[in-house]
């Protein structure tokens, strides 16, 4: 399966990611999570991304596709791959199709998880993630089980620089203008499928688990 995620920020992208990644046995990419590690290890690119995160905008075009085309040649995304947050521009998405044209595949889906604005910043404030594992918790809706650590490998969590209010509405900002556009584009192509975000997050992952379980029949 290759799947994208679409959805704003808060969607519960992350979320739902790790469980499709473990039920259909395909890596999830995850931009933010590529770029976040190349800040903590103070690398170049790190360096150059955080600049535009920490203002909510997004990193130039150029420098994302590159890495995530890296990445799509690893061994591991042979069998296909589950990209989250990626593609966020018109330009990301041509370079997607054209990057798999090549090679004589295409997307099976670019799954969007549809959440209207007024629950996102409910979401991204109340967001704690593990800096280790990527793991997304939220103080309410998804606490972790022991409080402040990881369920999954026990690291401390955190809250993200860029989820305060003021940044989560210019990346909201950033979303309607440049991303939003590709709800239109995949539909166009007859890639779109959607899912209720709003629902608790393991009906939406029923729901997810529909959508896939339908297009996985049609393709064999
Ligand atoms: P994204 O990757 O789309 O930005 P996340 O998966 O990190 O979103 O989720 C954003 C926040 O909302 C997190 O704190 C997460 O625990 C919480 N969340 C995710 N899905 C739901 C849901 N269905 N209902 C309530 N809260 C959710
Ligand atoms: P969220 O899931 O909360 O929307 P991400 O972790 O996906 O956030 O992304 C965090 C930040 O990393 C974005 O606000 C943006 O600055 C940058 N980023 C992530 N993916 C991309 C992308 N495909 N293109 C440009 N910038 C990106
Ligand atoms: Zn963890």
């Amino acid at each position: 399966m290759k799947i994208i995620l679409l959805g704003p920020p808060g969607a519960g992208k992350g979320t739902q990611a790790k469980s499709i990644s473990n039920k259909y046995s395909i890596p999830h990419i995850s931009t933010g999570d590529i770029f976040r590690k190349n800040i903590s290890e103070k690398t170049p690119l790190g360096i150059e991304a955080k600049s535009y995160i920490d203002k909510g905008q997004l990193v130039p075009d150029k420098l994302t596709i590159d890495i995530v085309q890296d990445r799509l040649e690893h061994e591991d995304c042979k069998n296909g791959f589950l990209l989250d947050g990626y593609p966020r521009t018109v330009s990301q998405a041509e370079a997607l199709k054209n990057f798999l044209n090549e090679k004589g595949e295409k997307l099976d889906t670019a799954l969007l998880i549809d959440v209207q604005k007024e629950f996102i910043i409910d979401r991204m404030t109340g967001r704690r993630v593990c800096p280790d594992c990527g793991a997304s918790y939220h103080v309410r809706f998804n606490p972790t089980k022991v409080e402040g650590k990881c369920d999954i490998c026990g690291s401390v969590v955190i809250q993200r620089a860029d989820d305060t209010e003021s940044t989560v509405k210019d990346r909201l900002d950033v979303y309607e203008t440049q991303t939003q556009p590709l709800i239109e584009y995949y539909k166009n192509q007859g890639l779109l499928s959607t899912v209720d975000g709003t629902q608790s997050i393991d009906d939406v992952f029923k729901d997810i688990c529909g959508v896939l379980g339908a297009i996985n029949s049609d393709n064999n």
